[in-house]
């Protein structure tokens, strides 16, 4: 048993002032494995007068000294990177492969932001101004459980890069993984305020951090409806928003593809990180004339599928994150039934041998329209949905009949077509005949999706507003 009862303000690690003790799992036994002291709104006030106290000299230092921080950081980060993994194993159940390099881009995110900010000019000119990039102010940054050591990690490294201070509301049902991340940002001795990590229940600490006059920047991944709640919260002071949301991503398989590679990948894209995914590809659309082979290639590939231990080499799919998770992928297995749609493979009910932990079947439905509930709503679970397609015309129309715009796949052996098929799907981002990850390019949503962008260029200018200083050149 763990016990997590400090959380870190001020350059130090404290006692928090709320007293709720929160059970912590390991969701492949569905057995507490740990208990977290939650932080409570009161902490959350005290993490943001430090992180206030710490901007003004933050925000001056030059970029060689944010630079020199970013890379200290990285490589505290990167010491830790085995035991994180086995953290990301245990309390989230990701298998070792996803939870291997999950801990590793918690590391790299930070040394990517380093090496951004050699190139990166914070004062241009503008006809006869000066644009000078200044940053905000105190950033809260909120992430969610299925990648938060990534999402702490990342965040920070944009909001450092930038010169802003932090407060950090980690996912309350990440807090080892949050713990560890902690003590390696807290070993590459940072000033004291210039992030703070306050663990806590959304609605109390995420809440006073998000309506808070004080905070000037909110970058917050999660789910579409705490999304919106957070805008409104934050539209009372005007802060700057950035929200990383939900997705029902389409893999266009173009009936060119080469269905025997291109069925496996659609199933993975679909599948990744146990289907607990934002980018999850889990709208399959799949030309009509060769719907047949699909199915077969996908029953095969499902077959193929090992779900289970999690720290077994071979599982793809772990287990479901909580109880909550396992009976919210139930639900929607059973409005798949309900509503029409064809079994193709799974179904409800755990696998076959493992009783214990929140395992589901890795499910997919054939038979699908774009209008069922399955086809529209993001689920959060290794269930995909395959739906056919006339022509070209019509995958992008259905591609783009969703409220969602996170990621799209296209499948091809035609790149330019291909190409031009992505240069007509709104998405923040489009994946050509790849599952591959681009670090450097931006991350975000159209429509529901969310607003702004992280990584990259784009990333570390929504930690920055921009300031022109006219008089000073006369041409
Ligand atoms: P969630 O929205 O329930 O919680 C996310 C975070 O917000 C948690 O830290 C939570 O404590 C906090 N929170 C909850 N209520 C809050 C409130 N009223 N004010 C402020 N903060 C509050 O999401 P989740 O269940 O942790 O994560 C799953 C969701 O995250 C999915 O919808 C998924 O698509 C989304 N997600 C998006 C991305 C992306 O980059 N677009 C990445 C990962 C996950």
């Amino acid at each position: 048993m763990r016990t997590i009862d400090q959380i870190y303000i001020d350059g130090a690690f404290v006692t928090p002032h709320g007293d709720e003790l929160f059970d912590l799992f390991n969701p492949a036994t569905a057995k507490v494995i740990g208990q977290v002291r939650l932080a409570d709104a009161e902490d959350a006030r005290r993490a943001i007068a430090a992180a206030k106290r710490a901007f003004p000299s933050f925000s001056r230092t030059d970029k060689s000294a944010r630079i020199d921080m970013l890379k200290r950081l990285h490589a505290a980060v990167d010491a830790r990177t085995d035991e994180l993994t086995e953290a990301v194993i245990e309390e989230y159940g990701a298998p070792v492969s996803r939870a291997r390099w999950m801990a590793k881009h918690a590391a790299s995110v930070l040394l990517d932001a380093a090496e951004l900010l050699e190139s990166y000019d914070f004062i241009r000119r503008a006809g006869t101004a000066e644009v000078v990039m200044q940053p905000l102010g105190v950033a809260g940054l909120i992430t969610p459980w299925n990648s938060n050591a990534g999402f702490i990690c990342g965040k920070l490294a944009a909001a450092i890069a930038a010169g802003c201070t932090s407060v950090v509301k980690p996912s309350e049902m990440s807090a080892i993984q949050t713990r560890i991340v902690t003590e390696a940002l807290h070993e590459a001795g940072l000033p004291a305020g210039v992030f703070n990590i306050v663990t806590g229940r959304g609605e109390t600490v995420g809440a006073a951090i998000s309506a808070h006059p004080d905070v000037a920047k909110i970058s917050f991944t999660g789910s579409t409806a705490v999304g919106k709640s957070i805008l409104r919260s934050s539209a009372e002071t005007l802060k700057r928003v950035t929200l990383e949301l939900g997705g029902k991503s389409p893999v266009v398989i173009l009936d060119d593809a080469n269905l025997v590679e291109a069925v496996p990948m659609a199933l993975q894209a679909g599948f990744m990180n146990s289907g607990q995914a934002c980018i999850a590809g889990t709208r399959m659309l799949v030309p009509q004339n060769r719907l047949a082979e699909v199915e077969s290639l996908a029953r095969t590939a499902v077959e193929q599928t090992r779900t289970g231990d999690p720290r077994d080499p071979d599982t793809a799919i772990g287990p479901m994150v909580s109880q909550k998770q396992w009976d919210r992928v139930q639900r929607y297995i059973r409005i798949g039934i309900d509503e029409g749609a064809k079994l193709l493979a799974g179904g409800e009910g755990r696998p076959q041998g493992l009783d214990a932990g929140w395992f589901v079947r890795p499910t997919v439905f054939t038979d699908v329209r774009n209008s069922m509930t399955i086809a529209r709503e993001e689920i959060f679970g290794p269930v995909l949905a395959i739906i056919t397609y006339r022509d070209e015309a019509e995958a992008i129309a259905i591609a783009n009949d969703t409220d969602y715009g996170l990621q799209a796949y296209v499948l091809s052996s035609d790149l330019a077509r291909a190409h031009a098929v992505a240069s007509r799907i709104d998405a923040g981002r489009v994946l050509i005949n790849t599952l591959a990850h681009e670090p450097k390019a931006p991350f975000g949503g159209f429509k529901h999706s969310g607003i702004g962008r992280e990584y990259g260029s784009f990333g570390l200018e929504a930690f920055l507003e921009p300031k022109s200083v006219l008089g000073i050149h006369a041409t």
